[in-house]
């Protein structure tokens, strides 16, 4: 009998999964005893780290693409395509363009994260944002233009795909602007909606002294409600109004609908156990990366230690052995904290982030990282 692996979604997550199975499993793979099935909706993989840098003109979307074929191990069947509906009973995938389904043993469901602009009326109209390709592009238009008024940075959402990302702008934002003379022109606010500027009390406690000595204001319990693109003003729930002349907005996020639909968890997450990883809704399901629901942050490196677990855990199961590899909330990042400096934090379930104090150092191993990271996603490191 074949042990049919599915991957659905072929980012971070699932990419680096697909690669440690085929690694791992590359005996039983080429004996034809286990099959291994990459599916995601498109050819490419996107790097999405890479939007921060394309308003600053840093980085264009294109180094943020690679073919997924020339990604992933020759093993993995890989299938371009969209999954439209998850059968966790009959252990089957409806796929929107091939005939017939896809059967599975084992399933591992890494789709990602979707933007929700649309949950906070006038926010697609009146915003900008660089959590997709086409809204960084599109932001570094308005940065570029823009010589004098009111930048808004507002956390709309939470959880949303790196959490330190909505700080890195505003530092990023304040050195730019600083670098080209402009700074004393350009006010900055950032917004967040709990009562610190980050989920985490520890990076919270470290950023806001620095948003403090960079002139940068900031607004807490703001959970944005709604945005009035002719007026120019966004509006809290909690009766705070804001002007802005460039308002950034990190959108509501949901998992997929393809979840969703299949009743794994909430808003397109799955529910998982955050130690195993594997589906508290289904048998034969793990989920990995931001669809995931464990609590740590939506990170590409979570999706890369949770990837190695998945893997590890279903070889075992292929083999017939229990399956005892564990996922301990191992979290790492770099936060850029201006143009030529960055901090770094790394933490689990039991150890709390202690920021390192910023350095060029950092920045350059954050830039170093993501060049690296094409090698990550093949395995490699
Ligand atoms: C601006 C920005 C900066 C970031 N910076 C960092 C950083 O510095 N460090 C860090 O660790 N993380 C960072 N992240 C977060 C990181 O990119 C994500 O957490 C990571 O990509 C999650 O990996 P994933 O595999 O779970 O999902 P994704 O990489 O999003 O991949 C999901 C894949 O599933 C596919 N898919 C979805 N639904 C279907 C379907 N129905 N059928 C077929 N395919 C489907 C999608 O097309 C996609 O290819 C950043 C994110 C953003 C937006």
């Amino acid at each position: 009998m074949v042990d049919r692996i599915a991957i659905l979604g072929g980012g971070t997550g699932g990419a680096v999964l697909a690669n440690d199975l085929a690694d791992r499993l590359a005996a039983e793979i080429d004996a034809g005893d286990v099959e291994v099935t990459l599916v995601n909706d498109g050819p490419d993989h996107v790097y999405k780290p890479v939007w921060l840098y394309v308003p600053f003109g840093q980085r264009e979307p294109a180094d943020g693409r690679r073919p997924l074929r020339e990604l992933v191990d020759s093993r993995i069947d890989l299938v371009v395509d969209r999954v439209t509906g998850i059968d966790t009973g009959a252990r089957e995938l409806a796929l929107r363009d091939a005939a017939g389904s896809l059967a599975y043993d084992y399933l591992a469901v890494a789709t990602g994260s979707t933007l929700a602009p649309a949950e906070i009326p006038g926010l697609e109209a009146g915003g900008h944002d660089y959590y997709s390709e086409s809204g960084a592009v599109a932001l570094r238009e308005e940065l570029l233009s823009m010589t004098e008024g009111h930048l808004v940075l507002s956390v709309v959402g939470t959880p949303h795909m790196c959490p330190a990302a909505p700080l890195e702008f505003v530092f990023m934002a304040d050195d730019w602007f600083r670098e080209r003379g402009l700074r004393e022109d350009v006010e900055i606010t950032y917004t967040y909606p709990i009562n610190r500027v980050h989920g985490n009390a520890n990076i919270a406690e470290w950023a806001r002294p620095l948003m403090d000595e960079r002139d940068v204001g900031v607004e807490t319990f703001f959970n944005a409600e709604a945005v009035d693109p002719d007026a120019g003003t966004i509006a809290s729930m909690e009766g705070t109004e804001l002007d802005y002349d460039l308002l950034v907005g990190v959108p509501p996020h949901r998992g997929v609908d393809v979840v969703a639909e299949a009743d794994l968890g909430d808003r397109g997450w799955v529910d998982v156990d955050k130690h195993t990883l594997e589906a508290e809704r289904a048998e034969g399901v793990y989920a990995i990366g931001d669809a995931a629901t464990t609590g740590v942050p939506k990170a590409g490196s979570v999706a890369h230690y949770q990837a190695g677990v998945v893997a590890r855990r279903i070889a075992s199961e292929v083999r017939g052995r229990p399956a005892t590899a564990t996922y301990d909330g191992k979290t790492l990042c770099f936060i850029e904290t201006g143009m030529d400096a960055a901090s770094f934090v790394e933490f689990d379930y039991e150890n709390p982030p202690s920021p390192a104090p910023p350095s060029e150092k950092l920045h350059w191993s954050k830039l170093a990282y993501n060049e690296a990271y094409w090698l990550t996603a093949r395995g490699l490191l």
